[in-house]
């Protein structure tokens, strides 16, 4: 988590399972942030909205909504890209002790659970926006869903140039898939 990363909602009163609480943060990350192996930025920061109601005594649900714009290079040719990421995550915080398979929605799987010490008036929702932004970031960044990538013999960009490495490989597939496919004489 970044440095001076906060989020701090205020909550519903209790016993009031009917009123929501919610808030809006525009954060930034002047660093960016390096996620397995690929570093993004986010020129346009970061909007976080967070929505909180009680649903028990001793059980919250947060919904954190995120979106972004982050700038990075292709997993496959390395050209600046940019993806717009945008998502609404559920959570669910619970006080230790309270025995959460038990409740309403213990077993729904679109809650992420979130056990804590204790729940006062204010909670401190950093981890989990700081989470969601990591779910959001995509596994491999892509230029275009079809980027025909750098060629590992060449290194020329395969979007911009056909290599003649690319032909002779191809060349070769073929005449040995051809001996395969077509017996000697042919078939008619
Ligand atoms: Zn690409
Ligand atoms: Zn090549």
């Amino acid at each position: 988590m970044p440095k001076g990363w906060s989020f701090i909602l205020d909550l519903p009163r209790r016993q009031d399972f009917e009123a929501t609480t919610e808030k809006s943060w525009d954060a930034t990350l002047p660093d960016g942030l390096t996620f397995e192996g690929q570093h993004f930025s986010l020129p346009q920061g970061l909007s976080v909205n967070a929505c909180a109601r009680w649903v028990e005594d001793s059980l919250l649900s947060v919904k954190i909504s995120l979106a972004s714009h982050i700038v990075g290079e292709c997993a496959r040719c390395l050209s600046r890209s940019e993806l717009a990421i945008s998502d609404d995550l559920m959570y669910l915080y619970f006080s230790r002790g309270l025995d959460f398979e038990d409740t309403e929605l213990g077993s729904d799987d679109g809650f992420m659970p979130v056990e804590v010490d204790f729940l006062g008036r204010t909670l401190s929702i950093a981890e989990q926006v700081w989470e969601s932004l990591i779910v959001l970031l995509p596994a491999r960044l892509l230029c275009r869903e079809d980027c025909a990538g750098l060629c590992p013999n060449c290194g020329f960009d395969l979007n911009k140039v056909t290599c003649s490495c690319a032909s002779v490989a191809r060349d070769q597939r073929l005449n040995v898939l051809s001996e395969f496919l077509i017996p000697e004489g042919g078939k008619e």
